[in-house]
């Protein structure tokens, strides 16, 4: 039997959930109610988050724009996906909801813009692209 101790966050009271395993079977005690039992057998499987980062703008007000996902990710692959982004770069504009990523690393979640990054005002004439390729259009490496 395996067990683990963990605190539920679906909620400020933050109950003590105590979740064990043995075989198929998963009891879950301490939650107050059934979104700790969920949480805790969520911890126990497949145990999820929500990311948030940030991104690389090119001709951007800023150089930077907030990101997360839309829904929680597996926990498993939150490394991968971090190295994955520390590596993006988008195009200013950027509008905030916008999907920066659609469906990240196959896990039907989408990276968005949690903010929204105007284009400098520096940049003269507007910028004519092409945008090719699944999933993203900002992705300057799929722009040309
Ligand atoms: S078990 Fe229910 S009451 Fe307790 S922290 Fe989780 S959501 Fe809140």
């Amino acid at each position: 039997m395996s067990k683990k101790k963990m605190i539920c966050i679906m909620c400020p009271i933050g109950c003590e959930l105590t979740v064990s395993k043995q075989g198929e079977k998963i009891t879950v005690e301490g939650n107050r109610c059934l979104r700790g039992r969920e949480y805790g057998i969520n911890e126990m499987v497949n145990p999820r988050r929500v990311l948030t980062m940030s991104v690389k703008v090119e001709n951007g007000e800023m150089d930077l724009v907030s990101v997360r996902t839309d829904a929680p990710i597996p926990k498993k692959l939150i490394y991968d996906i971090i190295e994955y982004i520390k590596k993006l770069k988008v195009k200013a504009p950027v509008k905030r909801g916008e999907i920066i990523v659609k469906n990240i690393f196959n896990t039907g979640v989408n990276l968005i813009a949690t903010r929204t990054v105007e284009k400098t005002k520096m940049g003269g004439e507007d910028e004519i692209r092409t945008c090719t390729g699944s999933g993203n259009d900002k992705l300057s490496g799929n722009c040309v």
